[in-house]
């Protein structure tokens, strides 16, 4: 029987594109997921469970109808501004959702976790390039919520013999190079996709944040990352576990920043159009630059983030806004 994947956040952009992944490497994703901003036209390598994970009886009932070997946790608030103005949703919704979930993979013997961290867990750091071993100290409640979570998973693994691999994501960027998912956030907030309807013409203008950043442009900078290159080595990451080779810490960038402005560039060789712009104030929240050394996952996971240029990443972004998206 192939192995089933209980993917939590499975309809969700990042979490779509990991089902892919999956299904591609001969699992099954199980999707679980409340669609409060995932997309039920997203899922289409496997089942979809609609349920949320404040509720503790749904997620003990997929476990037990699906039996999967492993879950990969994607569900979660996700937004740096967002979680500045109401810290108190992030802390409850990430860190009580997570909890549930560890606590029924305990229940069921579910021994594998795979789970989708960030970034912002860093905090502001003078711009140094990020590994595994830096210390992490979030600046806003998005980072703090999924860093109290790695504390979680290490917790968890003691007492109940859960491994797991932690993916500290850097911006994700792109879209299914075939065409069958990409990015549909309501509201978006990514600078990515902001700027391709600022170029069509869906919105007026992209507001940068902030031209006072200690960077070489004065904006910020960022380390981008396609969403398929992110996925692969989640299945890496799985494979890692399933093979017993055990615990694992991943910084998933390219170590390369861009700048804003340097986004931009990018976007008009692309796209052959100009990005309408205006500068605004900094976000608050944003960190100066954040940058991650790749060689970690690279060495020992074998990742290949070949498809992690700006030109593939804005351009699949590019490709995917021409088409008509998910409808529900
Ligand atoms: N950004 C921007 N204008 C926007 C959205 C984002 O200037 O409308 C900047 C933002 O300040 C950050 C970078 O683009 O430096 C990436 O932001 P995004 O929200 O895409 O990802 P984040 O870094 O917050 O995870």
């Amino acid at each position: 029987m192939t192995d089933r994947i209980l993917v939590t956040g499975g309809a969700g952009y990042i979490g779509a594109h990991a089902c892919k992944a999956l299904a591609r490497a001969g699992f099954l994703p199980v999707v679980f997921d409340n669609l409060s901003t995932g997309w039920s036209g997203a899922v289409k390598w496997g089942p979809l469970v609609k349920g949320d994970l404040m509720d503790r009886a749904a997620i003990d009932a997929a476990l037990a109808e699906h039996r999967p070997v492993a879950v990969m946790h994607f569900a979660a608030l996700s937004l740096v501004g967002e979680s500045m103005k109401d810290p108190g949703l992030y802390w409850r919704v990430n860190v009580t959702g997570a909890l549930n979930l560890l606590e029924a993979c305990a229940a069921a013997g579910v021994g594998n976790f795979v789970f989708s961290s960030t970034c912002a867990t860093y905090g502001d750091q003078d711009g140094v390039l990020l590994t595994e071993d830096t210390p992490q100290r979030p600046i806003n409640a998005y980072g703090g919520s999924k860093l109290a979570i790695e504390q979680m998973l290490r917790d968890f693994g003691v007492s109940a013999g859960i491994s797991h691999v932690i993916f500290r994501y850097f911006n994700v960027a792109g879209a299914d190079p075939e065409g069958e998912i990409g990015e549909q956030h309501v509201p978006e907030t990514h600078l990515i996709p902001l700027m391709l309807d600022a170029v069509a013409g869906k919105r007026p203008a992209l507001t940068v944040f902030g031209t006072d950043y200690p960077t070489p442009d004065g904006t910020c900078v960022r380390d981008y990352v396609h969403v398929s290159d992110l996925a692969d080595a989640h299945v890496l990451g799985l494979q890692r576990l399933l093979s017993g080779r055990g615990n694992g810490v991943y910084c998933l960038g390219t170590g390369r920043g861009f700048s804003v402005r340097e986004v931009i560039e990018a976007s008009r060789l692309v796209t052959n159009r100009e990005v309408p712009v205006v500068i605004g104030d900094r976000r608050p929240g944003d960190a100066a630059a954040l940058v991650s050394s790749s060689t970690h996952a690279i060495q020992e996971l074998g990742w290949e983030p070949r498809r992690s240029t700006l030109r593939q990443m804005i351009g699949d972004a590019w490709a995917w806004a021409q088409k008509p998206g998910f409808r529900e």
